[in-house]
């Protein structure tokens, strides 16, 4: 059981009659934070549930659409910022749970807090980014790579280039370079 009952959803009308179906859309207040990572839903934050309930002979399918914000640090320039998320999940609570069953219903409600929670999880991104061409940081200034990124997109650059900052660098070998030390 969950600490709160804002994920709960009442099928008191749904129990044992198969075949009937209720949807419902609400708006929420995130109660406690989702996710671990670079990511995460924090608490406080909106979101708005979709459900259809449907009453099927074990118990309760449950289809859920989520939209809410997420918010992230992105990967490359480690920057904080936020981005709409949306997530489905469909799960059957079942009135007698076998092992296949991982959901129950309690009494005269399910609570949707455990898949909900498991579906917005796996749905994150795992390694954010604030936007797809986000240059990130310069490894030697630690500043943002922009005005050298709007000027030369790294998908442009002959591969002529490519292969002479390649040679470049075999020739003018960095006395920090951190690979040199761990070298046998
Ligand atoms: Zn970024």
């Amino acid at each position: 059981m969950s600490t709160t009952r804002v994920y709960e959803e009442n099928i008191r009308d749904l129990i044992n009659r198969p075949g009937e179906m209720r949807e419902r859309s609400r708006e929420l207040i995130v109660p406690e934070k989702l996710g671990e990572g670079l990511a995460e839903v924090r608490a406080g934050e909106r979101m708005d549930l979709d459900v259809r309930l449907e009453s099927v002979h074990e118990g309760i399918l449950v289809s859920a659409d989520v939209s809410t914000t997420v918010h992230a640090e992105c990967g490359r320039c480690l920057k904080e910022f936020a981005t709409p998320f949306q997530v489905e999940f469909q799960e059957l609570f079942a009135y007698t749970p076998t092992e296949a069953d991982e959901y129950e219903v309690h009494g005269d409600h399910v609570d949707l807090e455990p898949p909900l929670r498991d579906a917005v999880v796996l749905a994150l991104p795992f390694q954010p980014v604030c936007r797809p061409d986000c240059p990130g940081l310069d490894p030697e200034s630690g500043e943002l790579r922009e005005a050298e990124a709007a000027e030369s997109p790294v998908a442009d650059v002959d591969p002529r280039w490519a292969a002479l900052a390649g040679f470049k660098a075999d020739e003018e070998p960095d006395a920090d370079d951190e690979s040199a030390s761990v070298s046998k």
